[in-house]
């Protein structure tokens, strides 16, 4: 494990994908979750990463990405649906934490996109604030479907896509801080059976030479 907290977006995003290869090959290291580590936190945080990701029980950050205490300031709500909160909570951590990445975390078999795909098919409406996530969601749904997608994998990559884009375009604080380089946005497509994240969507990190990075390869687990 490192013993240096990763400074550039590029460095975060290899510690991270370090980290989910492990776990995904059982041979995770659980750092950072040891009674020293409480410790040295316990006056101030430093995390390497904003994490966006869906609630989902199968989808716990420190687990599937190998971190411990302190590694990952996470907002997670069902299917990632970002509001104000939300977009406040990701400010907080990348200007107030200076955290160098930020990454919106999706994954298959999404509850939240599923519902959202039911609702637009049936012309229904969810019952109380379960509203709220889907209206969230449903942009990305119509959007794929205006873009010929048909399967689950395809809607969940437009769906990360589309928040990226969202968090990018809603919050100037975030765009700022792409554009002065300090730091950079990433969508991963998560899958539940294999335990891989694989990259779908990049802003403010060049992984056009990286062949194996670039967005939009192929969804298996050697695409990362
Ligand atoms: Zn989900």
């Amino acid at each position: 494990m490192s013993h240096t907290t990763p400074a550039t977006p590029r460095d975060a995003f290899d510690h991270l994908l370090a980290g989910n290869r492990r776990f995904a090959a059982g041979t995770s290291q659980h750092p950072h979750q040891d009674a020293a580590r409480r410790a040295d936190l316990a006056s101030a945080q430093r995390p390497f990463a904003v994490l966006l990701g869906c609630s989902d029980s199968r989808l716990a950050a420190e687990i599937i990405f190998d971190q411990g205490l302190g590694d990952l300031f996470v907002v997670r709500t069902a299917g990632h649906a970002a509001g104000p909160e939300v977009l406040g909570s990701i400010e907080y951590g990348v200007s107030v934490l200076g955290c160098p990445l930020v990454v919106v975390l999706g994954h298959d078999a999404c509850g939240a996109v599923a519902a959202t795909r039911a609702a637009v098919a049936d012309g229904t409406t969810a019952r109380g604030y379960l509203r709220d996530v889907i209206e969230r969601v449903t942009p990305s749904v119509l959007a794929a479907q205006a873009a010929g997608v048909n399967d689950d994998d395809g809607y969940i990559a437009a769906h990360v896509r589309h928040t990226v884009d969202f968090l990018m375009e809603r919050s100037r604080e975030l765009a700022d801080q792409v554009a002065a380089e300090r730091t950079a946005v990433v969508g991963l497509c998560y899958r539940l059976a294999e335990g891989t994240a694989r990259l779908v969507a990049s802003r403010g990190l060049d992984l056009a030479s990286d062949p194996a990075l670039r967005p939009g390869t192929a969804p298996t687990a050697n695409s990362r």
